[in-house]
């Protein structure tokens, strides 16, 4: 069966590199969101943990649950719970307010410039109002930088605008006489190129798998890709030339070669091929037409094959981000932690 294989020491070597970024391993919240980024869930949680990574981030309740054992902070970016939980969960609007159960532990977050969700700079003090009516335990106040990859001073002008939002809750918490909240900001890009790191914690996600995507200028630190796809072969054959391989036979031999066909394809979440661009795996062999649902045929003699040891060469080929190609990995696939 295909496989991932999850380098310890790669992820052990991130955390560290991160940790260090931010002062303290305190100051990490590990963004575990989307079965950690397609790594998978409890092999991450599990290995952060002997880490001494203690705060955690995911997308909804179910992942909390999964993962409560391994943390003492919890985030769920995206969900509403019905019940009183040990977690924190965030108000991405005014209206999501009333829909928490009273005694909830909540973090609001807030729009400095993205404007994808999260309440408005000029709306804290109704929310606080709602919050304090709806009798929540208000945890935290955060936001998410839309431009901390790009050469621009946008980061700068949202920081600015989260400084404001920070002075302003401190305040709004006095009034309200709700304690000092934890204020956090930065994902993985932001930490890096930020000099100045006031914050409770960061929350980083993709540095941590071994990826940064951040504009060529800026100084990069030593990451290590932490995942790895390997699939084992389940047929061979040797193909005489001009015949043809694969749904359409848009491969075809332009001499007597060795074909070996790999228990992986597109249903894995690796991309589909559909043969008209040469696509070379990690160890130098063509694939050799179209992917299949659920296999790949190579030109090669081997057992075993790596087809992703870093997610940039997908990432670029098939011109999308390391963080898509990544979280497309089935959950299914067994994963294998080496060292
Ligand atoms: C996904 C996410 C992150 C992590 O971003 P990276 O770029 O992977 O470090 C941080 N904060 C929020 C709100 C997110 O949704």
């Amino acid at each position: 069966m295909a496989y991932v294989k999850l380098n310890k020491n790669a992820l052990l070597h991130n955390l560290e590199i991160i940790s260090k970024k931010a002062g303290d391993r305190d100051k990490v919240a590990l963004v575990l969101k989307d079965n950690a980024y397609g790594h998978g869930l409890l092999e991450i949680a599990s290995l952060s943990k002997e880490f001494g990574i203690k705060r955690a981030v995911v997308r909804n309740l179910f992942e909390a649950k999964r993962v409560e054992g391994f943390f003492d902070y919890i985030l769920v970016l995206a969900d509403i719970p019905q019940e009183i939980t040990p977690f924190h969960f965030t108000i991405n609007s005014l209206e999501d307010i009333a829909k928490f159960p009273k005694g909830s532990k909540v973090e609001l977050k807030v729009d400095t410039g993205m404007h994808r969700s999260g309440i408005l700079p000029k709306e804290l003090k109704e929310a606080f109002l709602l919050i304090k009516k709806q009798k929540l335990d208000l945890k935290g106040v955060f936001t998410h930088y839309r431009s901390a990859d790009e050469l621009s001073s946008e980061l700068f002008w949202q920081q600015k605008n989260f400084e404001d939002v920070k002075n302003e809750s401190l305040r709004l918490c006095k009034e309200f006489g709700f304690e000092k909240p934890l204020f956090h900001s930065c994902n993985s890009a932001a930490l890096f190129r930020l000099n100045e790191f006031s914050d409770d914690f960061a929350r980083v996600g993709i540095a941590a798998y071994g990826y940064l995507e951040i504009d060529e200028v800026f100084d990069k630190p030593e990451l290590k890709p932490v995942l790895s796809l390997w699939a084992k072969r389940i047929s061979k054959r040797e193909l005489k030339k001009g015949e043809r391989v694969g749904y359409g036979g848009v491969f075809e031999a332009e001499k007597d070669l060795v074909l070996s066909t790999f228990d992986v394809g597109y249903a894995d979440g690796f991309f589909r091929l559909d043969g008209t661009q040469e696509y070379v795996l990690p160890k130098g062999n063509k694939v050799a037409g179209r992917v299949s649902m659920d296999s790949m045929s190579v030109l090669c003699d081997e057992e075993e094959i790596c087809i992703i040891d870093n997610a940039k060469i997908p990432a670029s080929f098939f011109d999308t981000i390391t963080y898509e190609i990544l979280v497309k990995l089935s959950p299914f696939l067994k994963r294998e932690v080496v060292s």
